[in-house]
């Protein structure tokens, strides 16, 4: 088979690169191991502000507004309330919001194959594994859609991920909150070594996850969960319903990775590190890096040119990542309760609340790339 581009891993990364590129009249192929887009989930689906500003995501399948952001440490006692005075984080349907993406795709004319696994590369010919056997794909440019440990990224030879949080959580449906919709996120390294444990309770959904390193968690991350839910602040009383969902998967932190694109093709979302590595949101980075892939393989493909991707350099985008990476590591040193709870008495302090703000709240988000310039005539 022939296209254009080949996206590998229909995440929100690869389905919004592959619907830019159909758009601008190129032949895509997407492939999926997943036999449907509403299954195996791996995200909260949180959608910051800015992603909710600037990208047209279906509004029906989106929870409801939540301004309201609680700070517990270890022991619970006299959280930090930070309320905004807008709307700062909407939770998605992640399942019919995927579903919708891929029909806008398909109406894009981008060609959506699932049950589809990408097994490697030989002469230049991508490998797929699907539902009617092997295929091989001869495709201009390959698109790394495929995750934190990308096979692509390994058969192109550009940079992996290597630091990795993982991340799980229970999604059920609540009869509504007492108070506004609130995410609540525990400094607790005992429950999170390295991270967060969170809820999300937005009237409609409760999502009760933690994310940690691996290698810390001392009776696994599954018993964390649900150590955690048994005591965990912002859901109704009584005992979870029993229709849970279980969701989960790894989490690059380390930053955006430097090479990410050679004259074969490019990586988008956390298969190039896109994901923001002190609060390890990722959908707001996944997006933008993704308009910027499009503009750059839309640009070689026009003008023949792979030579053109050098511009997607992500070296250069990187550098934007000092600060995150910085308080990373300071929040991988909290490795105590104790700790936690000293670190938090900072958080109390009028200065505390307001760096607590402005990570939360601020307007910071991934770097918008430059502009692929046009190449010389010659
Ligand atoms: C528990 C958890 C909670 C999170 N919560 C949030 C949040 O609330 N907000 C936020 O901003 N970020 C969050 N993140 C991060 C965010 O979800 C990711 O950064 C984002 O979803 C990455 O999208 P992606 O398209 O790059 O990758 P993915 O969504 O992982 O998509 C990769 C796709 O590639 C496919 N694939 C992989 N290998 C192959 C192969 N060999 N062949 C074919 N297909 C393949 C997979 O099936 C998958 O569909 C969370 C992450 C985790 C783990």
């Amino acid at each position: 088979m022939n296209a254009d581009v080949l996206v590998v891993g229909a995440g929100l990364a690869g389905l919004h690169t592959a619907t830019q590129l159909a758009r601008r009249g190129h032949d895509v192929l997407l492939a999926d191991r997943r036999t449907t887009l509403t299954g195996a989930i791996r995200t909260t689906g949180i959608f910051v502000r800015k992603t909710l500003d600037d990208f047209p995501l279906p509004a029906e399948h989106l929870g409801p507004p939540i301004r309201r952001t609680v700070l517990y440490p270890p022991r619970l006692d006299r959280p930090v309330v930070l309320d905004s005075d807008r709307d700062e984080y909407r939770v998605g349907d992640m399942g019919p919001l995927y579903a919708a993406a891929a029909r806008t795709a398909a109406d894009a004319g981008v060609r959506i194959a699932l049950g589809t696994r990408y097994a490697g590369r030989r002469d230049g010919v991508s490998l797929l594994s699907g539902p009617d056997g092997p295929l091989g794909v001869r495709a201009r440019f390959v698109v790394g859609a495929d995750g934190t440990r990308s096979r692509v990224a390994r058969d192109l030879g550009l940079d992996r991920n290597t630091r990795l949080l993982v991340g799980a959580e229970e999604v059920f449906a609540v009869p509504g909150v007492d108070g506004p919709p609130a995410f609540h996120c525990v400094l607790d390294p005992s429950l999170a070594p390295g991270y967060l444990a969170w809820v999300v309770n937005d009237g409609e959904h409760a999502h009760v996850g933690v994310a940690g390193y691996a290698d810390r968690f001392p009776d696994g991350l599954r018993r964390a969960v649900r150590r955690f839910r048994a005591a965990a602040p912002g859901l109704p009383a009584g005992d979870p319903p029993e229709d849970v969902e279980l969701r989960g998967g790894p989490i690059p932190v380390g930053g955006l990775l430097r090479r990410i694109a050679c004259a074969d093709g490019l990586l988008v979302g956390d298969a190039a590190g896109a994901v923001s590595p002190l609060t390890a949101g990722g959908l707001d980075p996944c997006l933008r890096l993704s308009d910027h892939a499009a503009d750059v393989l839309d640009e070689a493909l026009r003008t023949g040119r792979p030579d053109v991707l050098a511009h997607y350099d992500g070296a250069a985008l990187r550098t934007s990542f000092r600060g995150r990476l910085a308080l990373r590591r300071g929040l991988a040193q909290v490795r105590t309760p104790a700790m936690a709870t000293a670190a938090f008495a900072l958080l109390r302090t009028p200065p505390g609340r307001a760096a607590a703000r402005h990570v939360l709240f601020g307007d910071r988000s991934f770097p918008d790339a430059v502009r692929v310039p046009a190449p010389a005539v010659v």
